[in-house]
Formats: structure tokens, C-alpha cells, sequence
């Protein structure tokens, strides 16, 4: 054609724009190259052909978010029945897409609603509903001035059969051809078929023989099929025939697959701009081939492009739907900051993207939309009011300053302006969940990506279409609707693929081509067209070719021959999938390879190849009988992430695998990791040292330092209950917290049931507890008076108030659950208060804190300094009582003595600081539990019980002084401790922990052998 019409207009009526594009290539290597040749599709040729109609009629042409919004409101229009169980289905975003479709093709097939009506659906609820949102849809069309793509296709046949029989001017072509694989059905096969009667040429292809041609494809074999035309028909194939080059072979993973794919194209010599692969499953096989050419920087194009999500602009879609879904989760935010996915505008862009995240970090935002503002605005004020420690010097601090207010007005810029556009959106909990549009959405995301950085390539070119699909989703589908359907509306319209080379989205042509000196990857619609050198076909597992092909859900295989009008069935589309596949294999030319993966990971089951492989063995072997036994010979070992012996390595991971697998045995390989990483090959004895037992650094045993570390003689050293009742539980724990300082990140955690931890509610408890004390003295009441607990409830109010700026709540169902336990709490609080009196005359008694001076304890070997506060201190005619409030259960003290082997102190080194503080002699130390669960009751400790505290402390600290910070022997102690995964706890069921550490521990302390438990072993046994 191209030789016999050299310079006449040729119009190439092709499936897609791509695959036309890529004949034409291969056109010009072969031949005269493509001087006069156009290629276009059915749809933009019926536009040209239907433009003079619709600017007369002033219509315009639908796009995908127009149509969606149209369907939706005559959807809305055809609304189900009450009560029936499509009524139930309606608002479902998976529904509404499925019924969106099968309108559509209703539309493509030229059915109507007269047609609906008069169809015996044997769901005559579904036929009502059909026909009712087709003809409201319809009548939208009409009243919008709007045309389908089924119109304009109807407008297109409509506007040739009024040019008679020559070819229109519209179309500025001398010569129409068609492309085989074009479909015949529906609107779009008439405007075909009227082509054709215009003299439209269907080119000829490679014949696929041994397969009947499916009636709806348009389809012209070559006289001289090529010899792998006969993939369905090899007994048939003539002998004369030339066999070109067919491999096999399978491997353990998808890249383990393309691994090998890249090795063959190595070992051969092929530039990458001879070989095109080949898949099923572009998106599975893009993605994988995405990652490993970015890390060995080889160059490829994308046929059908690379998914969005596996850019920047995909990356920042998926986690603002995830903050805005999941509670506006600060971590999100963070895990942005931190990669730098998120910036200030240009003009405050001087901090780093570590520094940023640092910053939102302090903030201790945890979650919900309000705590941003809240806490950013707090945060600006405070640095107004900060003034310089005794330390700093004043350019330093001003410094800091500076740079913290300006951190601070950074992730304000970044964050305040998506606020203010995201809508009002229901919480974790579904609660406060008002409606919203998908067009809502949009506006909140397009403000998130403006303070993401463009970047260059696929990332500039995901953002350039996300950014118009944002548009167009924000100016049509504002029609307000369930918040998860929204999300999911917005997700389904962002499941693009983009360009993956410099090419931008204005060129809708050779964006998606294969360029030189790229690699090219295609799907079976697009393979085979670029005519290179070598093929490879991969993912041929039965799973995906030749695939399943299940019912429409909503127009159902039987519906469709009712209906009789060419809709297919899922029989007929499988019988064309099958048939494809054959036509892609018939045009191949070269070397081909084919292969698949043999293991799927995320089912963890093996996968069988394809039938169309063994068709292929015996094509290319010539013999049509042989079976799969001969396939599993042909396709070999399972190629995997050791490289075979002799393969050339592609890369330092191959180097490093096949040293590993030399010889057929697999080496742990952990010598050569400890040669090339001396930090790595440091921590190995420590790991050793720790499992075998001998006690070292690993367990908590260090070089003695008693002048630094024992607080009886290193007299900065000024320590409070809870840590000397924390080295009675644990000296591991106090040598990590009170020696080395190490402290568990302060990050608020989202639970989605729980709002304080037990930390925060006792905190809060004790807060109210002391503040309805002292409110009721001031006011003059009396525990036993009506208004004291009204007191108590209003005191509780205002602590939650507060409380709630510093914890984010999860959700307000929570909060009023957590609020009715600690009202029921503190109604615990006064019945106990009403029954035992509460004569204090101290209340929060602080000591050594701040500027006041530690209480001094004598022990032998020097005094041990102390601070703290006291929760209470009452006076009757017994004596002075110290009371502490303990909110848990009182369980854990039957049968523990005074001190519980250490654990317990408080009750005896308060009472030890009242009395030289308060003078006088205390009679008891006691723990209350006022609180529901503590049942309201009272332990007391008497002054016999309390009189060896100093002894027992002495033995404690002879523990720190020799260096000896054994773990505790009990896993129990680990329940709570912040250390637990340092230690490795775990859970073990029926409220069991494992803790390593204590289990070891416990296996030595009572040995004898070794010296190191000497004090955990005198502590223990103290009380007998
Ligand atoms: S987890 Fe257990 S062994 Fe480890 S420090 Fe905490 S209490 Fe001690």
C-alpha cells in the first residue's frame, strides 16, 4: 500500500492509537517509511466525522467524569423499590460502578429502553431499574446537550450514510484502512461496517490457523501463514516450514523471572532496543521490571504505561487517603516529611526534610484533623514565651529560636491550607460523618500536591494527570454521598497508568511508543508490532492465560442473550482472549522466549503454566503429541535468586547469591558480612554472649563505678520511689532508664478504643482526687454533703477539658464511654471518701523538686538523697497516715509482704519524709483504691512492717555499686515495662509473657555460680 500510493492521505483505522503507531514504525524499517499515513480509532474518527452536527446542534462530547455524574444522577432517578434488595445495593460505589458499566454497554450494543422493556429478564426488578436509569440517563443526554461515546459513534455511522458512498471530506483521507482486531459489535461495528462499504480496505495479517475467528472481530488472513500461525493447528503445519528460534523456561518469582529475561538479553549481546517483552499482566510485570530497571539504570518504555502509584504524585494520593480515612494520623504526615514527598512553599524551603519531621514530631499531634491547628498555634506561641536556660548563651538562644518559629510557620504552610480544603470527614469510628462528594475530596488532594515537589519523568507526568483528573473529578461529581463511597470514587479515578519516559502527557501518541535505545514492555493488545529482534513472552501461568473470564454481575450471560443484541457472554470473551493471544503469537518474528513464574507468594501455592506453552513445545518441536511431562522437561530448573553455575551475574546481587549457592550448597554467608561490616561483626559475640549465659554488658553487668553510679555517694544523684521500686523490680530497667537514659519515643499511639493509657488516667484521677480535696476544704464542705460530689464531677469535667488538648481522642464514642468510667470512678472516689474521712493536712506534698532541697535518708555507706510528692497526708487521733492512691486492682499485694522482694517501697520512704518534713510520727503508710476497680480498698503498712526499708535499700544499691544490673528473674515485671521490646517479650497466651531475659535470669539466680546475682538474690530473699 505504502509502495503503490506513496503520497496519497491514508487513514489507518486502528483498535488502539498505540498498536497503529507501532505498525507504522515497523513500516518505515522495512519499507519506504510512512509518508501519508494517519492512524486513528473508532471514537475520535466518529467525532471528526459528527463535529459539523454537533456545533450545529451545539452539543458537546462526554468525558469519563461527565458520564459518571450523569449515570449517577439517573441512577438517582431510577431509585429500586423499598425494601427490595437492589434498594439495599444502591448506594454502594462497587454497585453503581457495575450498573455504570452495564449501561454503557447497553448504550455501545444499541439497546434501548423499549428493548429493555420488552426483554423477559427473569429479574423483573433489575429490568424495571435498567431501563429506568437508561432512559433517564438518555433524557439527560438530551436536556445537557451532551453525547456519549455510543452517540458519537451513532452520529459518526449517521454522518456517512448521508455522504453516499464515497469517503467524506471530514476525514481528509484519499485511502481508508482498517486494522484487523477491530470489533464488529454494536454501534461501533455499523460505523465499521459503513467504512467498509466505502471502500475501506482491511489490511491482511498473519493467519492464526486451527482456531475458528471470533464472528466480532474484523479479521483478514495472509494467504502464507508464518509458522507460528499454527500455535492451535502444529500437526498441520507444512514441513518445509523454517523453525524460528523457541525457548522455554519458568522461575521461582515474577522478578526472579525478569531477572532471567535480562540475562538472556546480556548473554546474547541485544541491545535493549531490539527486545520487547511481552505480559498478561502489565501491571504486575511494569511494576516489578519499574523497580529493577531504576536500580540498574536501564532504560524502558511502558506500552500501556506505568501505574500511578508508583510515583511521587502516587505515593502522596495513597497516603492522604489513608490520613484522611484512617483519622488524620500524624505518622503519615511524618513518614511524607521525612522522604521529603512533602515541602514548604519555595520561599521557607531552607530546612531540611529531617529537620521538618523532627519538628512535627515534638508536636505530639497523634491524630484528628483539630490537633494540627491546635498544637502548631500552641507551639508558636510557646516559642514567644521561651526564654534562655541558665546555661545559654543569648545569641544561641535567639538562634534556636528563630529556628524553631521557623520550622514551625514551615509545616504550618504545608499543612493549614489542606486543612482548611479537605471537608468535614467522618472519624476512625464512622462517627460525625456527614456526606461529601468525591469533588470535595479532590479540592482537600489538590491542595495536599501542591506542596509536593514535581520531580522529572514519570513524576512529572503523574502529576500533570492526576492534577487534571482532579480538576475534571472537582468541576462534575459533586453529588454528595457515603464518605467510604466517595474515597473509593476518587481511589478509582486515580487508578491511571502514566508515561513512564520524558515524554510528556501532551503528546498522546508517542507517549506510550517504544523509543530507541529503550527496552520495551507491552501487553498482548500491543505486543508484536514493533517487530524486534528478539520476544519475550512472560507470566504464560495458567492463571492468567488464558485467565478467567466471569459473569458481568449486574447484566448476567443469561440477560444477555435475552436481550439478543451481540452483548457478549463470558464464554464468547474467553473465546476471543484465546484467539488474540494466537494472533499476538502468529506475528512474532525472531527469537522468542517464553516463560512463566511457577510460585505465587501471596497464596503460597504453585502455578501450572499455560496450555498455550505446551502448544508452543509442540510447535516448535514439531510433534502435536507432545504432553506436559515434556513441557516440565523443556522448561528446566526453577530459575531462582541463586544464579546457575556459569551465568554471567547481571548485578552485585547475582555476584553475591551465586557465592553463596557455589557448588550446590547454600552458605550462611555471615563470615563474609562480618568481614565487609565490622559494626555488624561486633554485634555478633555481643549476641553470642547474651544466649550463652556467662553474665557481661549484654545482661546488665558492667565495670563497677560506685562513685558515679551509687547514689550513697555521688551526691548529684537524687532519685525518687518509683525509680529505687523500679530497681527492685528490674536493675536491667534501671541501669537502661536511670543510668543510660534511654527513653521510649514519645509518640502518641492511635487505639482506636482506648483514649488514655493506664499512665494518663491514674495521672488524671490523682489530679481530680486532690483537687476536690482542696476545692471542698475551701468551699466548706463536707464528704457527706449532697454538693460533694456534684464537686467532684465538675472538677473531673474540667481535667478531661484539659486533658483532651495534650491526648488526641480517638473518637467521640470513646471519649464518652472512657468519661462514664471515670465518672464512675471518681462516684467511687467520694463513697470511700464518705466511709473513711479524709483529715488531711497535706495534699500533693512535693520534696526535692524544683528548687526545694531532696529529703536526706541515712543508709550505711552515705545518705541517699530523695524527691517526690506525696499523694496525702492525714491526721486522727491514731497519728499521721501516708496515703497513696493506686487507680489498678489490689491483687498484686496478698501474699507479698511489706516490700514485695523490692518492688514496693513508697508505703516506707514517704513515711520516712513526712516525718522530717511534717515532724511527728507517722502510725501507717497506706495505698487506697478508690476507684471501681480497686473495689475500694486500703492496704496499711505499720511501722514494724516498714522499719528494714533502709537495710533492704542498702542491699539494693550494694547491687548498683558492684555494677550488677541482672534482669529481673519474674516475666511478670516485664508486663509494663517500656524496655519489653529491647528484651524481646512476647506474649504467650492466657495472659502469659516470654521474656528471654527473665527466663535467664531466673536459670541463674539461685545457681550459685555466678556473682553478679548476689544482690538481686539478697533483695529477693529479704522478706523471706
Ligand atoms: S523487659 Fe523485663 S527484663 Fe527487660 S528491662 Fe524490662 S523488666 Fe527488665
Amino acid at each position: 500500500m505504502a509502495a503503490r500510493h506513496p503520497i496519497d492521505r491514508k487513514l489507518v483505522v486502528s483498535p488502539t492509537l498505540a498498536s497503529g503507531r507501532e505498525l507504522l514504525r515497523r513500516l518505515s524499517l522495512v519499507s519506504d517509511g510512512w509518508i501519508g499515513f494517519e492512524v486513528t480509532t473508532p471514537r475520535p474518527l466518529a467525532l471528526r466525522l459528527s463535529l459539523p452536527e454537533m456545533e450545529r446542534a451545539g452539543l458537546v462530547a462526554l468525558d469519563a467524569f461527565d458520564g459518571q455524574a450523569l449515570l449517577d444522577e439517573a441512577m438517582d432517578a431510577a431509585m429500586p423499590r423499598p425494601g427490595s434488595d437492589l434498594r439495599a445495593l444502591v448506594d454502594g460505589v462497587g454497585f453503581r460502578e457495575r450498573v455504570h458499566d452495564a449501561i454503557e454497554a447497553l448504550r455501545l450494543a444499541g439497546v434501548g429502553p423499549a428493548d429493555v422493556e420488552k426483554a423477559r429478564l427473569a429479574d423483573w426488578e433489575k429490568r424495571r431499574f435498567l431501563r429506568q436509569a437508561l432512559q433517564r440517563f438518555e433524557e439527560l443526554l438530551l436536556e445537557r446537550r451532551r453525547v456519549d461515546v455510543a452517540g458519537l459513534l451513532r452520529m459518526g455511522y449517521e454522518a456517512l450514510e448521508k455522504t453516499g458512498g464515497r469517503i467524506p471530506d471530514a476525514l481528509d483521507a484519499d485511502i481508508l484502512l482498517l486494522l484487523p482486531g477491530l470489533g464488529t459489535r454494536g454501534v461501533a461495528g455499523s460505523l465499521i461496517a459503513a467504512l467498509a462499504a466505502r471502500g475501506a480496505k482491511v489490511l491482511a495479517t498473519d493467519a492464526v490457523v486451527g482456531l475458528e475467528t471470533p464472528e466480532p472481530i474484523l479479521w483478514k488472513p495472509t494467504k502464507n501463514p508464518s509458522t507460528r500461525s499454527y500455535l492451535h493447528a502444529p500437526g498441520s503445519l507444512p514441513g518445509e516450514s523454517e523453525q524460528p528460534e523457541t525457548e522455554f523456561f519458568r522461575a521461582a518469582s515474577v522478578n526472579d523471572e525478569l531477572r532471567e529475561v535480562l540475562r538472556r538479553i546480556a548473554e546474547r549481546g541485544l541491545s535493549l532496543d531490539r527486545v520487547e517483552i511481552v505480559s498478561p499482566d502489565p501491571e504486575a510485570y511494569g511494576a516489578a521490571l519499574h523497580l529493577l530497571s531504576e536500580r540498574l539504570g536501564l532504560p524502558v518504555t511502558y506500552a500501556v504505561g506505568l501505574p500511578l502509584e508508583r510515583t511521587r504524585t502516587g505515593r502522596v494520593v495513597r497516603a492522604y487517603l489513608e490520613w484522611i480515612e484512617e483519622g488524620f494520623q500524624a505518622h503519615v504526615i511524618r513518614r511524607l516529611l521525612e522522604a521529603g514527598d512533602l515541602r514548604p512553599p519555595r520561599s521557607r524551603q531552607q530546612h531540611a526534610a529531617a529537620a521538618l519531621a523532627r519538628r512535627f514530631r515534638s508536636l505530639r499531634i497523634g491524630w484528628g484533623r483539630k490537633r494540627y491547628r491546635s498544637q502548631i498555634r500552641q507551639a508558636l506561641a510557646g516559642v514567644d514565651r521561651q526564654g534562655p536556660g541558665r546555661q545559654d548563651l543569648e545569641d544561641s538562644f535567639r538562634r534556636r529560636q528563630e529556628r524553631t518559629r521557623s520550622e514551625l510557620e514551615a509545616l504550618r504552610s504545608i499543612l493549614f491550607p489542606t486543612l482548611k480544603e479537605t471537608p468535614t470527614v467522618p472519624d476512625r469510628m464512622g462517627e460525625d460523618g456527614k456526606r461529601v462528594s468525591p469533588a470535595e475530596l479532590a479540592r482537600g488532594l489538590r491542595a495536599f500536591l501542591r506542596r509536593v515537589p514535581k520531580g522529572v519523568g514519570p513524576d512529572a507526568n503523574a502529576r500533570e494527570d492526576a492534577e487534571h483528573i482532579l480538576e475534571r473529578i472537582e468541576a462534575t461529581l459533586v453529588r454528595r454521598t457515603d464518605f467510604r463511597a466517595a474515597v473509593t470514587v476518587l481511589r478509582r479515578h486515580l487508578t491511571v497508568r502514566v508515561r513512564a519516559g520524558s515524554v510528556r502527557s501532551s503528546d498522546e501518541v508517542t507517549a506510550w511508543s517504544a523509543e530507541g535505545g529503550h527496552l520495551h514492555l507491552s501487553d498482548f493488545e500491543h505486543g508484536g508490532f514493533v517487530g524486534r529482534e528478539a520476544t519475550f513472552v512472560v507470566g504464560l501461568d495458567a492463571d492468567r492465560v488464558p485467565g478467567f473470564e466471569g459473569q458481568d454481575p449486574v447484566l448476567l450471560d443469561s440477560d444477555r442473550r435475552v436481550l439478543n443484541s451481540g452483548l457478549p457472554t463470558s464464554a464468547e470473551l474467553m473465546r476471543e482472549r484465546v484467539f488474540r493471544f494466537a494472533a499476538l503469537y502468529a506475528r512474532l518474528r525472531g527469537a522468542v522466549t517464553l516463560s512463566h513464574c511457577a510460585w505465587d507468594a501471596a497464596q503460597a501455592r504453585s502455578l501450572a503454566p499455560s496450555p498455550v506453552m505446551l502448544q508452543a513445545l509442540r510447535l516448535a518441536r514439531e510433534d502435536p503429541a507432545l504432553t506436559f511431562q515434556d513441557l516440565d522437561g523443556a522448561l528446566g530448573g526453577i530459575v531462582c535468586a541463586v544464579p546457575a553455575v556459569g551465568r554471567a551475574p547481571l548485578d552485585r546481587d547475582d555476584v553475591w547469591m551465586g557465592e553463596l549457592g557455589r557448588g550446590g550448597v547454600m552458605r550462611s554467608g555471615v563470615d563474609a558480612v562480618s568481614t565487609a561490616f565490622p559494626r555488624l561483626a561486633a554485634g555478633l559475640p555481643a549476641r553470642r554472649a547474651l544466649r550463652e549465659g556467662t553474665p557481661g554488658p549484654g545482661h546488665g553487668v558492667i565495670e563497677p563505678r560506685p562513685d558515679v553510679l551509687d547514689p550513697r555517694r555521688n551526691p548529684s544523684l537524687v532519685v525518687s520511689a518509683s525509680r529505687l521500686e523500679s530497681l527492685g523490680a528490674c536493675p536491667l530497667r534501671y541501669l537502661q532508664s536511670s543510668v543510660l537514659g534511654l527513653r521510649p519515643p514519645d509518640d502518641p499511639e492511635l487505639d482506636p478504643d482506648r483514649w488514655l493509657d493506664a499512665l494518663r488516667r491514674g495521672s488524671l484521677l490523682h489530679g481530680v482526687y486532690e483537687g476536690t480535696l482542696r476545692a471542698a476544704r475551701e468551699q466548706g464542705l463536707t464528704p457527706d454533703e449532697e454538693a460533694f460530689e456534684s464537686l467532684a464531677l465538675d472538677v473531673l469535667g474540667r481535667a478531661i477539658q484539659l486533658t483532651r488538648d495534650e491526648v488526641p481522642v480517638p473518637g467521640e464514642g470513646t471519649l464518652r464511654r472512657e468519661t462514664g468510667g471515670l465518672e464512675n470512678d471518681v462516684r467511687a472516689f467520694v463513697r470511700m471518701v464518705r466511709r473513711t474521712g479524709a483529715p488531711w493536712v497535706a495534699l500533693e506534698l512535693k520534696f526535692g523538686l524544683g528548687d526545694d532541697e531532696p529529703v536526706i535518708m541515712p543508709l550505711e555507706g552515705g545518705g541517699l538523697r530523695l524527691r517526690g510528692a506525696i499523694d496525702r497526708v492525714d491526721e486522727d487521733l491514731v497519728g499521721i497516715h501516708v496515703i497513696d492512691y493506686k487507680t489498678g486492682v489490689a491483687r498484686d499485694f496478698a501474699g507479698t509482704g511489706a516490700f514485695n522482694g523490692g518492688r514496693r517501697l513508697q508505703h516506707a520512704l514517704y513515711a520516712r519524709v513526712t516525718e522530717e518534713r511534717l515532724g511527728g510520727e507517722v502510725a501507717t503508710g497506706q495505698y487506697h483504691f478508690p476507684t471501681v476497680r480497686g473495689e475500694h480498698r486500703t492496704l496499711v503498712f505499720d511501722r514494724l512492717a516498714r522499719a528494714r526499708v533502709g537495710e533492704l535499700l542498702g542491699l539494693m544499691l550494694d547491687g548498683v555499686a558492684s555494677g550488677s544490673f541482672v534482669p529481673t528473674d519474674q516475666a511478670d515485671d516485664c508486663r509494663f515495662c517500656d524496655f519489653a521490646e529491647v528484651c524481646r517479650v512476647k506474649k504467650k497466651g492466657f495472659g502469659k509473657l516470654n521474656s528471654p531475659m527473665a527466663d535467664w535470669s531466673q536459670e541463674h539466680l539461685n545457681a550459685g555460680v555466678w556473682p553478679a546475682f548476689g544482690s538481686l538474690k539478697r533483695v529477693r530473699m529479704f522478706e523471706g
